[in-house]
C-alpha cells in the first residue's frame, strides 16, 4: 500500500499536513493552564461548527461510537422508548447499542438507499399521546449507503405532532462536511468523531448537548462513567479531564476547527458538493447507479455505486488496493459485495478526486467491467471545469 495515494474510504479521511503537525506535540502535563489554551479554544470551535449557540460540547478519547454510548447513557434509562428507523448499517449499529443497553426501541424498517422517513415518524409520534417515546434517533448521513436524510423534516414531524421527545443526530459523516444546523433544527445531541470531516486521526468522540438535553441527564440512570458528561463538565471547569486526554488530538481538533471556519463552512459544504458532483457524473458516464434512490438524498461525503448483478462488489476494493495502492470502501451488510463505496469527504480537492475516479476505471477494466477507459474522468472534468471553487483555500 502506497502512502502517496490519497484515501477514497469515507474515513478515516486525507489529513492536511499543518493537522498532521498539530496533532503530533511534545508531552505536555494536563493539569497545567497550557491545557487550558488548547481545551477551550477546541471546544468553542466545535460549538461553532455545529451552529449552535448553546449546546455544551465534549470530547471524549473515543470514536463516533463512543459518542453514540454518551448520548445513551447520559439521557436514558432501562425499558425506555427510543423511535429508530434503520437505512443501513450505522442506524443499525446504533439501535442494536440501544438494545444492549435494555431501551426498547421501535424500528421503522426503511429499504436500504432511501432517507429517513419523516412523515412515519410523525404518524407514529402523532400516536404516541403518552409520550412514551423518549428519543428520536436520526442518521443525517449513512455512510453505508450514501444517503442524506433531511434533519429538518424530521425535526418538523416532532413538532407536527406536539411531541417533547428529544431528538439524537449521528453526524459522523456529515458535520464538518455538509450543511449542519444544530440550533436551527433543534437537535438535541449531535454526535460525531475526529476522522471524518475534522480531518484527523481517529481518537475522538465529539458531542454536542443542547440545553434540553442537558436536563433530560438528572433523570437519566442508565450506568455510565467513562462517558458521564458530568464528571467532563466538572472537568472543564477546571480546564481539565476526569482522566487523562488526548491532547494533540485536542490541539488537532483546535487547529480543524479553525480550518475550517477560516475556509467558511458554507464553502467547505460547498466543496463537498462540488467534489461529489464529479464523482456521481463519473458513475453516470460508467451507466452504473447509485445505491441512492433519488437525487435528495444523495450524500456529498460518500457515493456508494452498485455493481451489475454477480459482480462482487468486494474484488474491486481488493484489487484497488493489491495492484494501485488506493484504499475505497466495501459494501456493508445488506449491500456487502453488491455495492463499492468512494469516500469524498475531508481534505480533498477536485485534482485528488480525478486520481480517484482515474483509478477506480483501471480497476473496473481489469476486473472485466463494460468501463470505457477515461469516460468518467471525462465527465468529472467537465463539471469541474465548468464548476471552478469560488474560494482557493481548499483544505488540502
Ligand atoms: C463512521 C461512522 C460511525 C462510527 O464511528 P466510529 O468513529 O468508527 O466509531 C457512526 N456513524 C456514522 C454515520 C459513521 O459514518
Amino acid at each position: 500500500m502506497s502512502f502517496q495515494n490519497p484515501v477514497f474510504i469515507p474515513g478515516p479521511t486525507n489529513m492536511p499536513e499543518a493537522l498532521r503537525k498539530a496533532v503530533d506535540m511534545p508531552t505536555l502535563d494536563h493539569r497545567s493552564p497550557l491545557f487550558g489554551q488548547i481545551l477551550h479554544p477546541a471546544l468553542a470551535g466545535v460549538k461553532k461548527v455545529l451552529k449552535s449557540e448553546n449546546a455544551e460540547i465534549f470530547v471524549f478519547p473515543s470514536t463516533g461510537t463512543g459518542g453514540w454510548e454518551t448520548a445513551i447513557t447520559n439521557t436514558l434509562s432501562a425499558d425506555d422508548k427510543v423511535l429508530a428507523a434503520r437505512n443501513g448499517m450505522f442506524s443499525h449499529r446504533w439501535i442494536d447499542m440501544c438494545q444492549r443497553h435494555g431501551l426498547d426501541v421501535q424500528i421503522v424498517e426503511t429499504p436500504w438507499g432511501e432517507g429517513l422517513p419523516a412523515d412515519r415518524y410523525e404518524e407514529i409520534l402523532t400516536a404516541d399521546t403518552a409520550h412514551e417515546i423518549k428519543v428520536v434517533l436520526a442518521t443525517h448521513n449513512e455512510t453505508a449507503t450514501g444517503v442524506k436524510s433531511d434533519i429538518a423534516a424530521v425535526r418538523r414531524a416532532l413538532d407536527a405532532a406536539g411531541h417533547p421527545a428529544l431528538l439524537f443526530v449521528d453526524g459522523v459523516s456529515s458535520i464538518a462536511s455538509m450543511d449542519f444546523r444544530m440550533d436551527e433544527w433543534g437537535v438535541d445531541i449531535a454526535v460525531t468523531g475526529s476522522q471524518k470531516g475534522f480531518m484527523l486521526p481517529p481518537g475522538l468522540a465529539i458531542v454536542g448537548f443542547s440545553p434540553k438535553a442537558m436536563q433530560a441527564v438528572e433523570a437519566a440512570t442508565l450506568p455510565r462513567t467513562f462517558f458521564d458528561i458530568k464528571d467532563m463538565a466538572l472537568g472543564y471547569s477546571n480546564s481539565a479531564y476526569p482522566y487523562t486526554p488526548s491532547v494533540g488530538l485536542l490541539n488537532g481538533l483546535n487547529m480543524a476547527c479553525g480550518m475550517l471556519l477560516d475556509e467558511g463552512l458554507e464553502n467547505v459544504f460547498a466543496r463537498h458538493y462540488r467534489i461529489a458532483e464529479g464523482v456521481r457524473a463519473a458513475v453516470r458516464a460508467w451507466g452504473l447507479e447509485l445505491c441512492a434512490v433519488s437525487p435528495d438524498v444523495y450524500s456529498d461525503s460518500v457515493s456508494a455505486i452498485r455493481t451489475p448483478d454477480g459482480f462482487d462488489a468486494n474484488k474491486f476494493v481488493s484489487l484497488a488496493a493489491e495492484k494501485y495502492g488506493v484504499a475505497f470502501g466495501t459494501g456493508l451488510g445488506e449491500v456487502a459485495g453488491k455495492v463499492f463505496r468512494i469516500g469524498h469527504l475531508g481534505s480533498l480537492t477536485d485534482v485528488m478526486a480525478l486520481s480517484g475516479i482515474a483509478t477506480a476505471e483501471m480497476v473496473m477494466a481489469d476486473l472485466g467491467l463494460n468501463i470505457q477507459l477515461g469516460s468518467g474522468v471525462a465527465a468529472a472534468q467537465d463539471y469541474y471545469r465548468g464548476n471552478q471553487a469560488s474560494s482557493t483555500k481548499a483544505a488540502a
